[in-house]
């Protein structure tokens, strides 16, 4: 997204935004993002069918609106209004703290192109909070979290 983003500010067709991201949208369920075993996967509304690590990663910074679907029929019926996952504000001011990505290992790329990452994912009940944010690269911020899965899995063997 973050390629298609910067595409799409070259040749004019969307206004620049400070680093806000590009829109797409996809359904995926709560035990997905809580790496529920079974889970479905994450599914655009182009088709494209994503991992829940990969879900995980898009919604740390997204737009959320709950839709209450029929179990049997998958038909919608209730949707909640649009929220965003880290308020305005918030990613304004975590933007305006770091100048590259956070990651540990040192990474020199800027801000404007890096996600913010929550440190405990919303969907594990970490807020969107100075002290729970921090910016990765797309890199990075995708290998979090497959490595967030893989210590999800472990800490469930183990329990
Ligand atoms: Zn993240
Ligand atoms: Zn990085």
């Amino acid at each position: 997204m973050r390629i298609c983003d910067i595409a799409l500010r070259q040749v004019g067709k969307v206004p620049d935004t400070h680093g806000e991201p590009t829109q797409v949208r996809a359904l995926v369920p709560l035990s997905t993002l809580q790496l529920e075993d079974g889970s479905p996967a994450m599914e655009t509304d182009w088709g494209q069918v994503l991992p829940a690590p990969a879900a995980r990663m898009l919604s740390c910074d997204s737009v959320l609106r709950r839709i209450v679907t029929d179990p049997l029929t998958g038909m919608p019926l209730d949707v909640g209004k649009p929220t965003r996952t880290i308020p305005l504000h918030v990613r304004i001011a975590v933007t305006a703290k770091y100048r590259t990505c956070q990651w540990p290992g040192g990474c020199d790329m800027p801000v404007p192109w890096c996600d913010v990452h929550h440190l405990m994912h919303f969907a594990d009940g970490g807020l969107a909070t100075l002290d729970n944010l921090t910016v990765y690269c797309r890199v990075h911020h995708t290998h979090q979290h497959i490595r967030d899965q893989t210590e999800h899995r472990q800490h469930r063997k183990a329990a």
